[in-house]
């Protein structure tokens, strides 16, 4: 018999702690503690709650929870002194099966990541879609993870206890996240299509209009299809567009979705889950014969990244009727022009069909868009959901500093003209000041010099040039524009002490795109109805949502990554339950329409 969550709610407290046992290995004073705060509307709840407890009770209980785990294919293991959990788990991995080379790999690793950290190494081997990673992934992660920073190590371990735990709950509770596995599954088959020169080593990436691209949106089309979307076609630039239609064909749409193609040796969620969380949903609706008044229009942009053409946004931009006449003459790294590689996709390349994809703001309800998080906030406090509060306006300039070479040897110090040291000042000063904003009620600033130049330099020469970017970003305008301001004053000022020039040219902008305060509550209205507590943040990167904020209201959704959050990364990931909450929270936002 499975446990229910009436049981539970039921349970005195032995009881309680009872039911709960082995959720987490050899701890009961974690469902102990937990056990006031019944009862639980969710299991989502539930799970938050045991993490919040772990999370409240100190180092040296979390250190003692951590011990309280065996070695992967450890001592114990080798003489059968595993609870029936671990024991299931790691015979799972196969860590029962290890070849001897395998098995001493995993013996050295556990000796120096206890030499190291003082704990055992703690891994989620059933992974993050439960059935389990594989030996070689297990050792990669394990080979990973000793060069970690001790306490991001011990949140790191905490992490895989949750996720341990998560799925020993759905073990006791006999529940299985459905809609998640098909959105997990789903991600991992669109990621076999990947370019040539990355496929064979496993990495993916796809980019505008190649054979991998265009295979994608095929396999979008066909995946469309088969969930019961009225109408499926491919647009002017590619855009796979699936409509399911309302009882009320007069009513206004929700439009929703987001880009496919991907960065080089991308992740497989960036964009693409914002595709299959509503497809889901219409699957689900189809499947059970139902309609909602108004229609819904999922978008799976074909574009958004800039990588093989210098045409960022091109999907969602040309919706909004932003497609500059000039980039359809601009070429690839192999002289390929755009027009030629959207015509040699079977595509037009005619402006006036990609000027008739702009959308009629009236027709529109809003635009909601599900992305996954690409930072750290939401896997560093144990929060599956965020709410976006809005899109970071940002502002890119290019800059040189110009000095006076000279002989490294002969010239003094107080005699010199050092453009390498001007801009070095200038670094630090932009990490301070955009550090100033942290507690800002918008939320923080970032500031970035990704490139750092000397032309020509020498060991022996001071430098006399120095060029450097500029990438600076906040939640609203006015924020922006004053990190801006300081930023260009403080240049000012380190260049007229130190006697040099300066050019500064913005080569990009772009306007923060708060989210639309209604769409927001909704949101939050989703997030609260799976139980969870709502977590608001900014987003630091781009979205599609920031083109269509352009001529309509949106907002955004935001769920966890592991491993901190990396994205544009192959180590970017989520798990199938995070992915089914997301389905959870969209499939409410679309009730409360
Ligand atoms: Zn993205």
């Amino acid at each position: 018999m499975s446990l229910t969550l009436d049981q539970l709610n039921a349970a005195g407290r032995d009881s309680f702690v009872a039911l709960l046992d082995g959720v987490y290995e050899h701890s009961p004073w974690i469902a102990d503690a937990a056990w006031s705060q019944r009862p639980f509307k969710t299991i989502p709840q539930l799970k938050y709650t045991l993490a919040q407890v772990v999370r409240q009770s100190g180092e040296e209980r979390q250190k003692g929870l951590i011990r309280a785990h065996p070695e992967l294919a450890g001592k114990a293991a080798v003489a059968g002194q595993l609870t029936a959990e671990s024991t299931n788990e790691q015979s799972r991995a196969g860590l029962t099966h290890c070849t001897a080379q395998e098995f001493a790999r995993l013996q050295q690793l556990n000796a120096d990541y206890n030499a190291r950290f003082g704990w055992p190494f703690i891994l989620a081997v059933r992974g993050p879609r439960g059935l389990g990673l594989t030996r070689e992934q297990i050792i990669d992660t394990f080979a990973r993870r000793l060069d970690n920073p001790a306490d991001f190590e011990l949140a790191e371990c905490l992490r895989n206890i949750h996720r341990i735990a998560e799925i020993r709950l759905h073990d006791k509770f006999g529940t299985e996240p459905v809609l998640g596995n098909l959105v997990w599954d789903w991600a991992e088959s669109l990621a076999a299509h990947s370019e040539p020169g990355y496929a064979e080593q496993g990495q993916l990436t796809v980019t505008y209009m190649t054979p991998a691209h265009q295979a994608c949106a095929a396999q979008l089309t066909t995946w469309m299809q088969d969930c019961g979307f009225d109408e499926v076609s491919i647009d002017a630039v590619g855009n796979v567009v699936g409509i399911y239609q309302g009882s009320d064909a007069s009513a206004p749409r929700l439009l929703t979705g987001s880009h496919y193609d991907t960065v080089r040796n991308g992740g497989k969620y960036d964009g693409r889950l914002g595709i299959f969380v509503p497809m889901a949903c219409v699957r689900e609706l189809h499947r059970q014969g139902r309609r909602l008044k108004y229609g819904i229009e999922v978008i799976g942009f074909a574009e958004e990244e800039g990588q093989r053409f210098k045409a960022t946004f091109l999907g969602s931009g040309a919706l909004v009727g932003d497609f500059p006449p000039s980039w359809l003459d601009q070429q690839d790294a192999d002289g390929i022009s755009l027009r030629e590689a959207m015509q040699a996709a079977g595509l037009s390349a005619s402006l006036a069909d990609i000027h008739a994809l702009k959308r009629d703001p009236a027709r529109y309800l809003g635009f909601v868009e599900v992305h996954i998080e690409q930072g750290p906030w939401l896997d560093e406090i144990d929060q599956p959901l965020g709410v976006v509060t809005a899109i970071n306006g940002s502002a890119r300039y290019a800059g040189e500093v110009i000095g006076q070479a000279s002989h490294a040897g002969t010239t003094p110090m107080d005699r010199r003209k050092d453009a390498a040291a001007a801009v070095a000042e200038l670094v630090l000063y932009v990490e301070q000041r955009a550090a100033w904003d942290a507690h800002s009620p918008q939320g923080p600033s970032v500031g970035t010099v990704g490139v750092l130049n000397v032309p020509s330099g020498s060991v022996n020469v001071v430098p006399g040039r120095c060029q450097f970017t500029l990438d600076l970003r906040a939640p609203d305008n006015a924020q922006r524009d004053a990190l801006v301001a300081d930023v260009h004053k403080q240049l000012a000022a380190i260049c007229e002490r130190r006697g040099l020039r300066h050019t500064l040219t913005l080569s990009m902008q772009a306007s923060a795109a708060p989210s639309d305060p209604s769409w927001q509550a909704r949101w939050e209205a989703a997030v609260m109805a799976t139980g969870l507590p709502v977590f608001k943040l900014p987003s630091g990167a781009g979205h599609d949502a920031m083109k269509l904020h352009e001529c309509m209201p949106q907002a955004m959704l935001f769920v966890r990554g592991g491993n901190a959050g990396i994205s544009h990364n192959p180590l970017e990931t989520i798990t199938n339950d995070d992915a089914q909450l997301c389905v959870d929270a969209f499939m409410h936002l679309l009730e409360q329409l």
